[in-house]
C-alpha cells in the first residue's frame, strides 16, 4: 500500500492503521454481501485503494476542496481519498442503500469526519436546491460512459468545478460523445492523462471535464434516462 501509494506521490505511512482496518471490513463485509468482485488482500490494496488514489494525478484535487463521488459502491473512489487526504470534504453518493450502509459503518468504525454518505440518485441530487452547483470536483469510477458521467455530474459542479472520471484504455471510444455531452451540458473536455497503475501496471486514464458556464435548466433527465438513452 505504501509503495503503491508513494509512486503516485501520495504518503499514507501516517494513514496505514486507517487503511488495514478499511480491508479488514471489507472482506468480512464482503462474505455477507455481494460488495466487490475483488476479494483477495493484494487485489484489494492494488485495484481498490492504490486506483482509487490515482485520482490525485490529475493534480487538480486539491486539500480542503469539496468532493463527490458518483456511483461510490463500496467506497470507491471517495474513501481512499478521504482517508489519505483528511482535508478534502469527501460526499459520497450511491443509488443503493445497502452499499451506502457499509460506506457508513466504515466512516464511523474509522471516524472520518471529513466523509459523508447520502443515498439517493444524481439526477434527484442534480435538481435539489444546496446540491445543484455545490460541489468543487465530481470523481467517479466504473459507473457509466463518459457523456452519461457528463450529464450526471455537470449539474452537481460550481463553474469552474472539474469532473475527474477513472477510465480504463478503451476511454477513447467514449470521447467523442463525451465532448458533444460536455458541450450541450456546459462543459468541455479539458485534459486525458494516460499512466499505468503503480504494483499492477494496467494502464488507466483520468479524464478532465471542466464546467465552462451554467447547466441549462433540462439537465440531468428524469432519474434512469441519462443511463438509458445518452445524449451522444
Ligand atoms: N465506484 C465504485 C467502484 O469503482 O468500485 C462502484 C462501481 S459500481 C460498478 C457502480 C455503482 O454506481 C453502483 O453501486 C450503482 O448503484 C451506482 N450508480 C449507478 N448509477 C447511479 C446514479 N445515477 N446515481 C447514483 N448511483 C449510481
Amino acid at each position: 500500500m505504501k509503495r503503491g501509494a508513494l509512486e503516485l506521490g501520495v504518503d499514507v505511512n501516517d494513514r496505514i492503521d486507517a487503511f488495514a482496518t478499511f480491508l479488514d471490513l471489507l472482506v468480512e463485509a464482503s462474505g455477507r454481501m455481494s460488495l466487490t468482485t475483488i476479494r483477495d488482500e493484494s487485489g484489494i490494496v492494488a485495484k481498490h485503494f492504490v486506483d482509487s488514489l490515482s485520482c490525485l494525478r490529475s493534480e487538480v484535487l486539491n486539500s480542503s476542496m469539496s468532493v463527490i463521488d458518483l456511483g461510490t459502491g463500496a467506497g470507491f473512489p471517495g474513501l481512499p481519498l478521504a482517508i489519505a487526504c483528511p482535508h478534502l470534504d469527501v460526499h459520497l453518493l450511491d443509488a443503493t442503500r445497502r452499499k451506502i450502509e457499509f460506506v457508513g459503518s466504515v466512516i464511523e468504525a474509522l471516524e472520518l469526519p471529513n466523509a459523508h454518505p447520502h443515498v439517493g440518485r444524481a439526477e434527484t441530487l442534480g435538481r435539489q436546491e444546496g446540491q445543484r452547483g455545490r460541489y468543487d470536483r465530481v470523481v467517479t469510477r466504473a459507473v457509466s460512459t463518459l457523456a452519461t458521467l457528463v450529464e450526471l455530474s455537470l449539474p452537481l459542479l460550481r463553474d469552474g468545478g472539474v469532473l475527474i472520471a477513472q477510465k480504463g484504455p478503451s476511454v477513447v471510444d467514449e470521447l467523442e460523445a463525451g465532448r458533444k455531452a460536455a458541450k450541450l451540458v456546459g462543459g468541455e473536455v479539458e485534459q486525458v492523462i494516460e499512466f499505468r497503475l503503480p504494483i499492477t501496471g494496467e494502464t488507466r486514464s483520468l479524464v478532465l471535464v471542466r464546467k465552462t458556464r451554467s447547466t441549462p435548466a433540462a439537465y440531468p433527465r428524469r432519474e434512469g434516462v441519462p443511463h438509458r438513452s445518452p445524449l451522444f
